[in-house]
């Protein structure tokens, strides 16, 4: 024994089921051949001594041991596709097929017999044997297969042999035990080798099923994982587009204004093309929300925020809150002239959408002023020049009596 094979002791506590299946395997795969190997063996046996002995009983016995070994074959197959190999009934089974078999064997030389000739019986004895036992090497893992296969196949033999009181017979005897004893070694340590290696085996699949078992919750981890990232993105795009929108009208925030404003000039300036901006202011709201309710004055910012973006048409255009109730439209690539255009277009859909302003200075409906700027930006340009042109219009509009469009000077 090595210094490995100290540690893994061959299980106590009869074979694991798994352990059972792989031995019983082995048996059915031996057997299939095996049964071959009989009825050729046992034919060659029944020529060889049938002129010694009266050859009726030698053909009887191996009329009578062929189909016995046919059936054995029938009942081995059926147990190999129809049953639990790793059932103890199907060992049980396998050693009955084997003992069955063996005890036939043992019976053969009692066929020579007749012949009244000793030394042909002594022959016939040796000769099976030397089959049976080397027969048993095919099994010498399995003490419980060498042993059923060995004993009846020898045992009705060695009987006679022992109740003839002669010398031959006891010699014979003799080298059969030392033959029985050189097989009882081979089984220990084929037996201990092989629940070595079954065990290695079983455990190597208790290994490897572990295995798989984590690398399936690895990958089931990673798959949460990703999920998780796409969620997570998917919430992060969704709180971007909101932080970019006004919470009460739905159209873009100041923030978002800021940001375009900046870009927009950055662009126009390398295409050299003109920025136009809309600032608007609605009139007289401080009295609309005191004749009204600041609830209705929401609604009405919601309602004017609508106007307002059905104005920005064209890509790059933006129309956006910039706070209270002012609102503004960014519209790249237009001149003033375009830009005049449009709010004024603005101030009349706002007219003709007539909400009722009961505490208005300027109407019976709600207006709005506007102050527009447009410039081709330079260098020198900053976002916040042309927003303060477009508001110093817008102060103009509302000292000129407010519900008008003022441009910037
Ligand atoms: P002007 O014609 O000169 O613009 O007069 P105004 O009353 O419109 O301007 P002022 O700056 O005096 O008042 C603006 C009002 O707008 C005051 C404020 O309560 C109201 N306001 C600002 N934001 C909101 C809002 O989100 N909802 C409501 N209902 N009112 C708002
Ligand atoms: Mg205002
Ligand atoms: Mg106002």
């Amino acid at each position: 024994m090595t210094q490995d094979d100290s540690t893994l002791e061959p299980p106590s506590e009869g074979p694991t089921p798994s352990v059972r299946d792989e031995n019983n395997r082995h048996l059915l795969g031996e057997l299939r051949y095996n049964s071959v190997q009989n009825v050729l063996v046992s034919g060659i046996f029944v020529i060889f001594f049938a002129q010694h002995s009266g050859s009726t009983m030698l053909w009887t016995w191996w009329s009578g041991f062929a189909v016995l070994v046919a059936v054995r074959a029938g009942v081995l197959r059926w147990m190999e596709v129809a049953q639990p190999v790793n059932e103890p009934m199907c060992s049980k089974a396998i050693y009955a097929c084997i003992g069955a078999t063996a005890l036939a064997w043992g019976f053969a030389p009692l066929a020579c017999v007749p012949s009244h000739s000793e030394m042909s019986f002594i022959l016939a004895v040796s000769w099976v044997s030397i089959v049976v036992l080397g027969g048993a090497g095919a099994f010498q893992d399995d003490p419980i297969a060498t042993a059923v296969l060995a004993l009846p196949a020898t045992l009705p033999s060695i009987v006679i042999l022992l109740a003839n009181q002669d010398r031959t017979s006891y010699v014979v005897v003799a080298a059969l035990g030392l033959i029985y004893a050189h097989l009882a070694i081979g089984v220990v340590r084929a037996r201990r080798a092989r629940a070595i290696e079954l065990q290695l085996k079983d455990e190597n699949a208790n290994l490897m099923a572990e295995y798989q078992s984590q690398a399936r919750l690895a990958s089931a981890e990673i798959e949460r994982r990703l999920h998780m990232e796409r969620e997570l993105r998917a919430a992060r795009h969704r709180a971007e587009r909101l932080s970019s929108l006004d919470g009460l009208t739905g159209i873009a925030n100041r923030r978002y204004f800021d940001e375009q404003l900046e870009s927009e000039l950055a662009r126009t300036f390398r295409a050299q093309k003109p920025v136009g901006l809309v600032l608007m202011d609605v009139d007289c709201f401080k009295q609309y929300n005191d004749t009204l309710g600041h609830g209705a004055g929401d609604d009405c910012l919601a309602e004017i925020g609508k106007i307002l973006a059905g104005y920005a048409r064209r890509s790059g255009d933006l129309a956006a809150r910039y706070g209270g109730e002012e609102f503004v439209l960014l519209l790249p690539e237009s001149d003033l002239a375009a830009a005049l255009g449009i709010a004024e277009s603005v101030r009349m859909s706002i007219i003709e959408r007539a909400i009722p302003h009961p505490a208005s200075e300027v109407a019976a409906v709600v207006t709005a002023s506007f102050g527009v700027a447009s410039l081709t930006p330079g260098a020198e340009h900053t976002a916040r020049q042309l927003v303060e042109a477009a508001d110093r219009a817008l102060y103009q509009a509302k000292n000129a009596g407010r519900n008008r469009v003022e441009s910037a000077a």
